[in-house]
Parts: structure tokens; sequence; C-alpha cells
């Protein structure tokens, strides 16, 4: 029975995870959820046209897997019963910072190993089958309809048949369009302030080719991979999964640093890690397509909780709010984290109020953010302001990831943070410090680290 105690109609702009997840909260509230995208939805796991990033690699965090299983209970068992590796975040996935690797741990955090169009899918079956749940594919959202201060819908064109426009009337509109998102511009031809925006400019690009198993070395059984984390030491970065049915390398640079997408160049980007296993077990293996390269100029913040004056009736989430630096991983998981402040608000049982719905989802923000922003100003070439906050973290991030070589503890402590469970100032707690300033050495392990980068 679909939901209706809030209101008739919702509209969400953008059928990627993020709008996926606001739509299968909206769907307990509204009685009619409308889910609009251009591109054509397949109901089968494929890359889409609209969204780039889908052939690469999207490790779903700790967090993000949690609350994955609380909005479709059965999530984790429903994917390892189609294939999909799943695992400890801290003993099946081999971690490396500064080319240094940490020792495996327990985390209680369950990974799984999906490819990003596998997992969209999984999710969109779900959201399609839920009462009062409707898909618009191949409608481009042109802008919004206003009355006095409130949004009452959206304008959508259709492609293809002379591309008539048409209008969604709404109760509640929600922009998941992702980055590209045109919700400022259109606050602003409607005279609403400017949203501040922050941005902390990488120029990262990504990688991705998939293989054919099995490969050269071992990563059958629980194990699922190895995590190359860039650092200022070593700034080139690297991701090797196993996912439901192929292998799939990463490889990432940042600052203009370009991983080839000719195969030799590629081969030759994955040598010049500071992790030989990398190149090892990808050397002999079959590639199944030509790798293919995405370019990813910034971390951008959109900061709606800064505007003093917004319409009713529209929020913002997902990659449409934030994007972060995909090395981090963060992306999904914070759209999951976002869907709950959404549930939160939708609990209060009337419709949520634009400003303190943004003041709470720029709290969820905060933490990934400074993650992510922050730890990209531990690279030298990486301009902006650094805080006191962020030198701190840049100082003793490295240091606790150095001590996580030989300490099983410091690595299930900083895997959980990274992880979006438990917050940065979990490692910040009197056991986790004296751990790392009391480390002792170890032979073959360097204490030593150049202050800056995670
Ligand atoms: C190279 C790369 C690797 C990444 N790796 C990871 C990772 O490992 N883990 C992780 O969690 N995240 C990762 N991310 C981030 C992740 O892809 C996003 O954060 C996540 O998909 C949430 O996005 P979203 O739903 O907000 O936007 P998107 O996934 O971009 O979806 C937006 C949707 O809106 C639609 N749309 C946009 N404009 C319009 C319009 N005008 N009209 C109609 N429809 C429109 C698009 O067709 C699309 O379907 C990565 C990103 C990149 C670039």
């Amino acid at each position: 029975m679909a939901g209706g105690n809030i209101g008739d109609r919702a509209v969400v702009l953008g059928a990627g995870m993020a709008g996926l997840l606001a739509a299968r909260l909206l769907a307990d509230s509204y009685r009619h959820v409308t889910l609009v995208d251009r591109d054509a939805l397949p109901d089968t796991a494929q890359p889409r046209r609209a969204v780039p990033q889908g052939p690469h690699i999207h490790g779903l965090l700790g967090r993000g897997q949690q609350v994955l299983e609380e909005l479709f209970p059965g999530f984790t068992r429903g994917m390892a019963s189609l294939g999909v590796p799943v695992g400890d975040f801290g003993t099946s996935l081999s971690w490396y910072f500064s080319g240094q690797m940490i020792e495996p741990s327990e985390t209680g955090l369950i990974c799984v190993s999906a490819t990003r169009p596998f997992l969209e899918n999984w999710v969109r079956e779900r959201v399609r089958a839920l009462p009062g749940v409707t898909l618009l594919d191949r409608a481009d959202i042109v802008g919004l309809t206003v009355s006095g201060d409130r949004v009452t819908g959206v304008r959508v064109q259709a492609h293809g048949a002379g591309g008539a426009e048409r209008l969604l009337a709404a109760d509640l509109v929600v922009d998941a369009s992702g980055k590209s998102s045109r919700t400022p511009r259109w606050l602003r031809e409607l005279r609403y302030p400017e949203v501040p925006e922050e941005r902390v400019k990488i120029d990262l690009t990504y990688t991705t080719a998939d293989f054919r198993g099995p490969l050269s070395i071992h990563l059958t059984g629980d194990r699922i991979g190895l995590v190359c984390v860039a650092s200022p030491r070593s700034p080139r970065g690297a991701t090797l999964v196993r996912t439901q049915d192929r292998y799939s390398l990463s490889l990432y640079g940042l600052l203009g640093d370009r991983p080839p997408t000719d195969p030799d160049g590629f081969l030759a980007f994955a040598r010049s890690l500071p992790v030989p296993e990398i190149h090892a077990a990808v050397a002999g293996a079959q590639l199944l397509d030509p790798p293919v390269s995405m370019r990813f100029p910034a971390n951008v913040r959109r900061r709606y909780e800064r505007v003093d004056r917004l319409p009713e009736g529209l929020l913002v989430l997902g990659d449409a709010a934030c994007t972060f630096n995909p090395i981090y991983a963060q992306g999904m998981t914070v759209a999951a984290i976002e869907a709950l402040v959404l549930r939160d608000h939708l609990r209060r049982g009337h419709p949520p109020r634009p400003r303190a719905f943004f003041r709470d989802l720029a709290a969820v923000v905060d933490a990934p953010w400074d993650m992510a922003a922050g730890g990209d100003l531990g690279f030298p070439g990486v301009r902006g302001r650094r805080s006191v906050a962020v030198r701190m973290g840049n100082f003793y991030i490295p240091r606790l990831q150095a001590a996580a070589a030989r300490d099983a503890r410091l690595s299930a402590a900083f895997l959980r943070t990274a992880g979006l469970v438990d917050p940065p100032t979990a490692l910040m707690r009197p056991n986790v410090v004296s751990r790392v300033l009391f480390a002792r050495r170890r032979p073959g392990v360097s204490m030593s680290v150049q202050s800056g980068g995670r």
C-alpha cells in the first residue's frame, strides 16, 4: 500500500543511486512518486550513457551496506546469492597506504563487491516494484514550476517524437540529478540568492579495465581485492577487485597524472605502483574490453544550508549537493546516509522544511567532506586553505596508517571511520592516540612519514 500521510505527489529528478534511495523512502509518505531520468533505464545490469562513472569500480562502504540492508532487508544475502563476493572489509581486502599494507583485522563491516550497474539495477528493480512509484525515463528535466515561494512541480521534455514538454505537478521535488544539477541556476533565475559553492580542485583521472579470471595471484575465496591509496609520498593509486562476474582494476592519478587507455600504457602505469602484486595479478590476464578513462576535476560542495531564502517544496541530495573525490569511495554511501536524513524529516509527519533539511544534510556531509577534501589538501599541489584541523588530520592520519602496519586494532579503527560507520573523533580517543604515539618500530616498517596526505 503506497504511503500518503504527507502528500499526494513527489517527483525525484534523477534515477541514480541517490534518486532511487530517496524514492524508496518517499514511497512511504507520498501516494505517487515519479522518478524522472534522461537515460533509458534498463531492466538489466548494464552501464548507462548518462552515468559515465558506471564502468569504474564503485566500492560500497560499510555504512552504505548497513543502510541498504535496512532499506532493503535481505540485501547482502541477496547479492551473495547472485554471486557477488561478500566479506569483511578488514580481511577480504588488503589495504596499502604510502605503499605499506596495514595489518588485516576483523572490522565487522561488510564489503559487498558488485559493479555499479549491477548494484544500481538491483536497487532499481526493487524501487520500480514499490506501490505508487513510476519511472519516467528518456525525459529531460528542463525547469521548475513555482507559485509564490513554493515549488509546485517540474517541466520535463520527453526524448524523441517531437520532444513535447509537459508539466509534472508535485508537492515535493527532490533533485538527485548528480553533479551537473541545474538547481543553483534555476534558483538564480527565480531570483533566489546564489548557492555558495566550495571546490577543491584535484584534476583526477581514473582509468579502468576489466579482466577475465583467474588472475595470477590468489584472489579467490574470501579475498576480494587490493586497495592502494594514493598519498603525497606515492601519488598514484589503484583498486583491484573481484566482482560478481569479473576482475576490475581502476588506476588513478592526481593533478594531471593520467593513466593511459592503451593496454601497454595501462600495464606500465600499474607497474609503477608501490604495490607490485597489482601489476603481477593482471599482467597475464585477458582484458575483456579496452580500458576506459574519466576525468574528475574537483570535490564540489553546494552549501544550501547557507542560503537564507529558499522555496518550500524543493530538496537536493546526492552528488547534486556534494561530490567527493572518488578515491575515498564515499558517494553512494553518503547518498544512503542522506536518504536517512530525508526519512527523519518525513517521519515528522509534515512536508520536509528545506532549511531544516539542509542543516541536517550539512551535518552528515561534514565528516566525509573533511576526509575527502581535507585529505586532498595533504597533496602539496592541491590549492586551498589548510585550516588547523586539516593540517592536524594530514599530520596524524599517515602516522596512524603507518602504525596500523603492525597493529590490527588501529587498522580496524581506521577502516571503521573511513567506512563512515564511526566518526572521525573515534580516531582521537586516548586508546587510539596512545597506540599511534607509542607504536614500536618493526623491522621493515617505516614510521617516518612526510607531513601531509592520507
Ligand atoms: C570515476 C568515479 C568513481 C567512483 N567511485 C565510487 C565508489 O567507489 N564508491 C562510491 O560510493 N561512489 C563512487 N563514485 C561516486 C558515485 O558515482 C556517486 O556519488 C553516486 O552515484 C551518487 O550519485 P547520484 O545518484 O547523486 O548521481 P548520478 O549517479 O550521477 O545520477 C544522476 C542521474 O540523474 C540523471 N540526470 C541528470 N541530469 C538530468 C536531467 N537534466 N534530466 C533528467 N535526468 C537527469 C542522470 O541520467 C543520472 O541517472 C565514483 C564517481 C566517479 C566519477
